[in-house]
């Protein structure tokens, strides 16, 4: 059994499921079944099982998040070492919760839009013209906050999640050897590594980063704040795919 058959077991119109094709017959499981399945995972994987339950929507996500701070708390980055314990543990929340926000996406097809956070629009400050001018008077211009709609979600408030390369397949097509053998051959997305989801563009996280730390250098983002981000979302499919390989170990 796969973390992937797992949510459709919370559906109650399910009460006996098989995560097999049932041509194969071997593998029926209960409901019985798969709740001690879990607890399994659950004490052999805790983080990889929780972030799971968490993408899905299963679970509530704080669980996953003390995890990953955890880890991060821990890491050795000789950028974060520098920083005094509350002022790491600020920046360490913000990393989190970015990262998480990075691989649970792959889960939708859709997600909240991180420029306007869901809003659809955005605030902003603009010259307004209160009053044209007429002969004789200047005319009247305010330099004043206004709300405008988010250009990059069209005021929808969410995105794709979808790769724009392979439109969330994963796969595109290789032309070369497709030419060259006269079939279709199928090569992982350059774009998105075969993930077949668009990442979260890191400028965002250094944008929250950088109003923690105004006086933020390139250096201390690539190699201390944004290293840690990647360290995060590795660990994250690095622990999901332990947790993947518990509950395959224990419904085989
Ligand atoms: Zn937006
Ligand atoms: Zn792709």
């Amino acid at each position: 059994m796969n973390l992937e058959a797992l949510p459709k077991f919370y559906s109650p119109k399910s009460p006996k499921l098989n995560d097999e094709t049932p041509a194969t017959g071997s593998a029926s499981l209960t409901i019985t079944d798969v709740m001690a399945a879990q607890g399994m995972v659950q004490s052999k994987a805790p983080l990889g099982f929780n972030l799971f339950l968490a993408k899905m929507g299963i679970q509530d996500p704080q669980p996953a998040i003390d995890g990953l701070t955890n880890y991060a708390m821990a890491l050795d980055n000789p950028v974060l070492n520098k920083l005094t314990e509350s002022t790491r543990l600020e920046i360490v929340d913000c990393l989190v919760k970015f990262a998480y926000a990075d691989y649970s996406r792959s889960a939708a097809s859709k997600s909240e839009c991180p420029h306007c956070h869901g809003k659809g629009v955005i605030r902003t400050m603009r010259d307004v013209v209160k009053h044209p001018g007429v002969k004789g008077v200047e005319p009247t211009v305010v330099h004043e906050e206004v709300e405008e709609i988010c250009r990059h979600c069209q005021g929808k408030g969410e995105v794709s999640t979808a790769c724009k390369d392979c439109n969330g397949r994963g796969t595109a097509v290789d032309r070369k050897r497709s030419e060259l053998l006269g079939v279709p051959v199928m090569k992982l997305c350059g774009r998105c590594n075969g993930r077949g989801f668009a990442r979260l563009p890191t400028t965002l996280a250094r944008r929250n980063i950088g109003s923690l730390l105004p006086d933020l250098t390139d250096y201390q983002w690539y190699s201390g704040y944004g290293s840690v981000i990647n360290s995060l979302v590795t660990k994250c499919w690095a622990e999901e795919a332990w947790a993947e390989k518990q509950l395959h170990d224990v419904t085989r």
